[in-house]
């Protein structure tokens, strides 16, 4: 769905159309959504972020379930997770299945609301980066069937070396779901030598997130690099709400 965001008002039409076209919340099912602006001008300039990509990246992290509070990054992640199991009905009930009930899941850094949730699992663990390395996972190999990570990975200064870590905890068949800011229309660019550029919410220490990465069209091949065997792109709404699904059927 290519839209003109270029002016004003096909920006308004196009939040309009979104905020009906997602009529139902994958996390808990919620049918009720409210949308803020959260860019900041710093920022917008330290990224060099044309109007059209202000304007999805404001819908990816500022509009919001009303309900659960989750935003339309996290319900990505979760509608990606939910299609992987090819499972059909909200976080919530999934996570009371039996299927869900058998996976070892890991969930590095809270993915919005969705923690809350995910916790439910009898063998769901959190660890929190940067305060835990997530280029040094203390885990056995092929512990994990299900690694999570959401707007993580662009302050990992290593992030080949984060998702090889991911793949290496992964059973066979286990599958690394994440999300990070993609600029659909310019290629990844380390920031390396650029002003700082911080952002994500404050962590416990309060300690705001240096970006390491800013992840474009190409974001797919650092999963390849990291070993795994295939790379798929899950689109809730485009461009504002995609996951990726990184997995792998060598044995390990
Ligand atoms: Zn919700």
């Amino acid at each position: 769905m290519a839209q003109d965001c270029s002016t004003d008002k096909n920006r308004t039409n196009w939040i309009e159309t979104i905020l009906n076209t997602l009529n139902v919340c994958p996390i808990c099912g919620g049918h009720d959504f409210s949308y803020r602006e959260v860019l900041w001008q710093e920022l917008v300039s330290d990224w060099q972020l044309s109007l059209f990509e202000v304007n999805y990246i404001n819908r990816q992290q500022g509009l919001n379930c009303v309900r659960c509070g989750n935003n339309l990054r996290s319900m990505a992640l979760a509608d990606a997770l939910l299609c992987s199991f090819k499972y059909r009905g909200p976080l919530v009930k999934f996570v009371e299945s039996d299927l869900a009930k058998t996976l070892n899941v890991l969930e590095i850094n809270e993915a919005g609301g969705l923690s809350s949730v995910l916790e439910k699992l009898p063998n769901h663990q959190l660890v929190r980066y940067p305060e835990y390395d997530m280029t040094r996972l203390a885990f056995e190999s092929a512990t994990f069937d299900l690694v999570l990570h959401s707007d993580t990975l662009e302050h990992v200064p290593n992030p080949v070396a984060g998702l090889s870590e991911c793949r290496r905890i992964l059973t066979k068949n286990g599958r690394c779901i994440f999300t990070v800011p993609i600029i659909i229309g310019r290629l990844t660019r380390s920031r390396a030598g650029l002003k700082n550029s911080h952002h994500g919410a404050t962590n416990q220490l309060g300690v705001d997130y240096i970006v390491h990465t800013e992840f474009g069209a190409d974001m797919w091949k650092f999963a390849l690099e990291a070993g795994f065997t295939s790379t798929r792109i899950h689109c809730l709404e485009y461009p504002s709400a995609l996951a990726i699904e990184a997995t792998t059927n060598n044995e390990q």
